[in-house]
């Protein structure tokens, strides 16, 4: 007997309006017994924001451990670090059962076995295309072609309607390695009826269709055969397809294959693993580099985006010990520069140029497609599967509303435009009925920090203004004892006009004492406030900028 109708909400917790940190949520059932469904757990990369001695940015987590109880499972859509990246890192907080496929499981324990201390995370490992329970929800995943092996879009299936979340997606008929976007089983999802895409918004800004990775393979293959010196080429290690590329275009050219880079290894070790190099010849470890000639080498390096710490960044600074490029070489960039690292990434082919070395990038050649739908692949996923709504997620807000302009033109009946933290109904009928609490978290050394947290926001200061620190010794009366004791770390010695700062800052403290009333400089509370105040003062004074002040009074 059918009960009640039951309720199905949705909420990007990461990842809409902003690049990177995917998480989601799906919930069924009434609000008070809603059972959850994560999906994904990604992370973003700092280097965009300037966060002094943060590298890594997790979508905050609290409402999910809030809700722990009744959160069945964690599904993974694909490895890519703004879907996965955070789970060594939060899972211990949630303890939810996970869910992937052979090849992510595979990926994120070789990453876990990399990183001394991280969790032992139980995974259960689903085949391919197969469908399972996770709680009320009946999970079926769908192959889609992406530029790493096995990214799944999910078919969400609930008393309340059927929902495809689609993950990371093109539509490749020549991928190169493993599964073509699924058709068959989208197109019989159109069939059967679906409520809802939840649907990558990547590349909702560009027209036409993304190139196949057969494409850059073939240029690849070009570009290596003709090459007179050594061959470098440097890509996302988890890029399998194009991993397999440059190692066919090397056996082509009679070129031994060098791998450069711990990430390239790690990955090379799971595709073998998994399957998806198999029937390749051997590849060198780094150190057999030096002993092949330059025409009979291609190494395959980490550092696409510029690392400083990856294998190409140290090529480029002639600072690699096993690894050397020169004159007549050829470095080939095959990989977008994800926004935020071009400077990075410009030093290092100013760097490889200035030795002589030709640079090959996906402006000039077809060296990178990216893994994203274009604007005639959404469309087309959407006459497949007939959605009655769409989300569009996985994009900055330009991309967004592209994405949800786009799916009206369609006939979508309803487009539904969210940020993170809103609640979405998708049944019964659609729209955006509450918030849940969302944000950021940040990877702080080995601790996980709150964004708001004043560490970071102090080291903001630091970093732009420096800091002065100031002890004072006082009797009881509020008479100072000694000199001052001062610190000034990180600001300019003298002031414009040859004046010493040290002695501008002595000179504020020991007026700011002076012209208290006795019996506030009694008090060890306001005198640290008025000389923090004069301090800071007297500093942008001379030097246009407000330092961190810290006072520390000692009543004797
Ligand atoms: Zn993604
Ligand atoms: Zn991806």
């Amino acid at each position: 007997m059918a009960g009640p109708a039951q309720e199905l909400v949705f909420a990007p917790l990461g990842g809409v309006g902003e690049i990177g940190m995917n998480l989601s949520i799906y919930g069924l059932g009434p609000e008070l017994r809603r059972q959850w469904l994560a999906v994904d757990l990604g992370v973003s990369f700092a280097s965009e924001e300037h966060l002094p001695g943060i590298d890594l940015i997790f979508p905050d987590i609290r409402y999910l451990v809030a809700e722990r109880k009744n959160l069945a499972g964690l599904v993974l859509t694909h490895a890519h670090e703004d879907h996965y990246g955070a789970i060594l890192d939060l899972w211990p907080k949630l303890k939810v059962p996970i869910f992937a496929t052979p090849f992510t499981a595979a990926l994120l324990a070789a990453k876990r076995a990399s990183e001394p201390g991280a969790p032992e995370i139980p995974v259960t490992v689903v085949p391919l295309g197969s469908r399972f329970k996770v709680g009320p929800f009946d999970v079926e995943l769908v192959s889609m072609a992406h530029s790493i092996p096995e990214s799944n879009a999910l078919i969400i299936r609930t008393p309340a309607g059927a929902v495809l979340h689609t993950g990371d997606w093109k539509i490749d008929l020549t991928p190169i390695l493993g599964d073509v976007t699924d058709e068959k089983k989208l197109r019989a999802l159109g069939e059967e009826g679906c409520l809802a895409i939840v649907g990558d918004s990547t590349n909702a800004v560009r027209d036409g269709r993304s190139p196949s990775e057969k494409d850059v393979a073939k240029t690849i293959a070009e570009l290596v055969k003709n090459a007179r010196g050594r061959v470098a080429v440097t890509t996302f290690a988890s890029n399998v397809a194009r991993l397999r590329a440059v190692i066919d275009a090397a056996r082509v050219a009679d070129r031994e294959v060098v791998v450069v880079g711990r990430a390239m290894e790690r990955v090379i070790q799971v595709a073998r693993e998994t399957g998806y190099l198999e029937g390749v010849q051997d590849l060198r470890a780094a150190d057999a580099y030096d002993y092949l000639p330059p025409n009979k080498v291609v190494a395959l390096c980490t550092g696409s985006q510029g690392e400083p710490r990856a294998a190409l960044s140290r090529i480029a600074e002639d600072q690699h010990p096993d690894v050397t490029l020169s004159r007549g070489d050829t470095v080939i960039f095959s990989a977008r520069t994800i926004p935020g690292n071009e400077r990075e990434v410009g030093r290092v082919m100013n760097g490889l140029i200035d030795q002589g070395i030709t640079v090959i990038t996906d402006r000039t050649h077809m060296v990178h497609v990216s893994g994203h739908p274009r604007r005639a692949e959404l469309e087309e996923l959407i006459g497949w599967v007939k959605p009655k709504i769409l989300i569009p997620v996985h994009g900055e807000a330009l991309h967004l509303s592209e994405h949800a302009a786009l799916a009206r033109r369609c006939g979508v009946k309803d487009v539904v435009q969210c940020r993170n933290g809103d609640l979405v109904r998708l049944s019964p009928s659609p729209g955006i009925i509450d918030e849940v609490p969302c944000g950021r978290l940040y990877k702080d050394g080995s601790l996980v920090v709150e964004a708001d947290s004043r560490t970071v926001a102090d080291r903001k200061r630091l970093s732009f203004a420096g800091a002065v620190s100031v002890a004072l010794a006082l009797t009881d009366k509020g008479e100072l004892i000694d000199d001052p004791s001062l610190d000034l770390i990180g600001i300019p010695e003298r002031d414009r006009d040859g004046g010493l700062m040290h002695e501008a800052v002595n000179d504020a403290v020991i007026e700011t004492l002076q012209s208290l009333p006795r019996g506030r400089r009694r008090d060890p509370d306001a005198v640290a406030e008025a000389v923090r105040r004069a301090v800071r003062a007297a500093v942008n004074e001379r030097w246009g900028k407000k330092p961190m002040c810290h006072v520390h009074v000692l009543t004797v």
